[in-house]
């Protein structure tokens, strides 16, 4: 994961060790280099222009101190940057006063929902709630049914259009009778009903963002009310999954963001522009495709991950 970004990071600022003194012509230097490592990292050119000159700013202002020598300060500024970029404190689940919470899912079609929806269901039931999974992308042919079959692996229930079957399955085109956005109200009133204390709601997703999609998702938030909104990412698509951050943030609204392969991505780029982007912040990070390859992003480990 950000090998290369992590490897050049260290060598830029490891070139600063042993300076009793650092002039504005090392902090530029150095500063030169970051930004050229940032960009090969694939993160945005804005992201990386803010970065670099609140870098430059504090490192040149900064006071020598007596703890630090003037290399480390510099490492410290950058590790806080990146802590920063990446989001700054955890960021938990927003829970609903009175239950169920629910967790809506978006994103475009292979970016990981329905495998973290079990995720997201198995972690849950870890910390003592009681998921439901309601499978309310009709979309894509065997959603439902692997829904059905994460909720299983994952241990928690599933409510789907025709409980037990599979709507749209294999071999079907994949367009059902039922309405996701009744689906998705139903099996909130199935968790009120039978006390599920969290609802994750699996939404459909396309090949690209289009207004048809949008609109469905809309629909489907102003029908739950969800307490999240989470968007699903695939981090090894880079800078471009950003922009459909982005495009869903303003279509649907988005309260946070999951990272999903982050195991496939060597460079970093979405993973370090998608909260400066889209001003939510990462809650989750997927990497790999088991179901205990996930766990809550953490910015402060994350930037200590990548300066090394
Ligand atoms: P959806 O269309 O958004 O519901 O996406 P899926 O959940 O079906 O995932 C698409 C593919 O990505 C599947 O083959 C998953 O096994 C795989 N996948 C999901 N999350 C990860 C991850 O974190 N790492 C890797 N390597 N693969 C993943």
């Amino acid at each position: 994961m950000f090998e290369s970004l992590s490897d050049r990071l260290t060598r830029a600022l490891t070139d600063l060790r042993g300076k009793g003194r650092l002039s504005d012509a090392d902090i530029d230097r150095t500063a030169r280099e970051i930004r050229l490592a940032l960009l090969d990292a694939d993160v945005s050119l804005p992201v990386v222009r803010g970065f670099i000159s609140r870098v430059k700013e504090r490192a040149k202002g900064a006071e020598v101190s007596g703890a630090l020598n003037p290399a480390q300060q510099i490492v410290k500024i950058v590790n806080e940057e990146l802590v920063d970029v990446l989001g700054g404190e955890t960021r938990r689940i927003s829970y609903a006063k009175t239950p169920p919470t629910v967790i809506m899912l978006a994103g475009l079609q292979g970016a990981g929902k329905t495998t973290l929806a079990g995720k997201l269901g198995a972690w849950l039931k870890k910390q003592g709630h009681t998921p439901l999974l309601v499978a309310a992308d009709l979309q894509r042919p065997g959603a439902v049914s692997q829904l059905q079959i994460v909720g299983e692996r994952a241990g928690v229930a599933v409510y789907a259009p025709h409980p037990g079957t599979s709507v749209g399955g294999e071999g079907e085109l994949g367009v059902s009778a039922a309405d996701p956005i009744d689906v998705a109200r139903d099996g909130v009133a199935m968790a009120e009903d039978k006390q599920y204390d969290v609802v994750i709601v699996d939404t459909a997703g396309r090949l690209g963002v289009d207004a048809e999609l949008m609109a469905q998702a809309a629909g489907i938030r102003d029908a739950v009310s969800p307490d999240e909104v989470l968007f699903v990412l695939d981090a090894m698509i880079g800078q471009d999954a950003v922009g459909t951050a982005e495009a869903f943030s303003q279509g649907v609204g988005i309260t946070g963001v999951v990272l999903t392969k982050l195991d496939g991505d060597a460079r970093g780029g979405a993973a370090l522009s998608v909260r400066d982007i889209t001003g939510v912040p990462i809650m989750f990070a997927s990497s790999g495709e088991k179901l205990e390859d996930f766990d809550v992003f953490h910015p402060d480990r994350m930037a200590s991950r990548i300066l090394g």
